[in-house]
């Protein structure tokens, strides 16, 4: 078994687990395998093993790696998870499935255009800056039942639920948990946190989807 191939199988056990203890069923989390700085030969690995979620950070290299896959992988999913400059909406809107990093007004009113205009309409997630951090995108906490409002009414937007990347040096347990919070009170179903190091925390708060790397792929190539 290639090694992404045993990797990928203790981290659904691990998940699974997690659920479970949670009191949640086995199969209420997906995976999205975080394939971002990895070659298309480690995205073949896992779909060989059973994968269909992927995520990238950037339109560009999702663009290179995911579109030629689609005829023989017709349940493949795709989800941009980075920050989305305007310029490289229409593109997000052309191949992607889910776009989770949804976090400014200016970029809602750009992806209701590029979907109109491509007749494609990926989920979008907004993404919630929990740790109020200065240099890290999403929309404050406070702003964000303004801002769900705004992407559904007046742009139209399918906002399926929320994201967050809570800061690096902190319990990320309060992060999830507000999260969790926020989207109960939206009546968003899909909440998209834990990474390689706190994914079974999210679970416990109740994700419905965990962006997983490291732990799949291994460490990221310098680029
Ligand atoms: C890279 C990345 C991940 C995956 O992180 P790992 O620690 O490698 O599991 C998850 N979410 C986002 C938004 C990322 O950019």
């Amino acid at each position: 078994m290639s090694s992404i191939a045993e990797n990928m199988k203790q981290v659904r056990a691990r998940i699974a687990e997690a659920a479970l203890r949670a009191g949640r069923a086995a199969d209420a989390v997906t995976l999205v395998a975080v394939s971002k700085f990895h070659p298309a030969e480690a995205v073949a690995a896992a779909l060989a093993a059973g994968q269909n979620c992927f995520g990238e950070n950037r339109v560009q290299e999702a663009a290179g790696k995911f579109p030629a896959l689609r005829p023989d992988h017709p349940d493949l999913r795709l989800h941009i998870i980075g920050a989305l400059q305007t310029n490289k909406a229409r593109d997000a809107v052309r191949v992607a499935d889910v776009i989770e990093s949804l976090d400014r007004p200016r970029l809602a009113a750009v992806l209701a255009e590029s979907m109109a205009r491509e007749g494609r309409r990926p989920q979008v997630l907004v993404q919630v800056n929990t740790g109020r951090e200065p240099q890290k995108a999403g929309i404050l906490p406070e702003a964000l039942d303004d801002f769900v409002a705004e992407c559904r009414e007046s742009h139209g937007l399918p906002v399926a639920g929320l994201m967050c990347i809570p800061p690096a040096e902190e319990d990320p347990n309060p992060h999830f948990a507000a999260l969790a919070e926020a989207a109960g009170r939206l009546r968003l179903g899909t909440l998209s946190m834990g990474m390689s190091g706190d994914f079974e925390a999210a679970i416990a708060h109740g994700a419905t989807h965990v962006r997983i790397g490291t732990a799949i792929f291994g460490n990221r190539p310098a680029l």
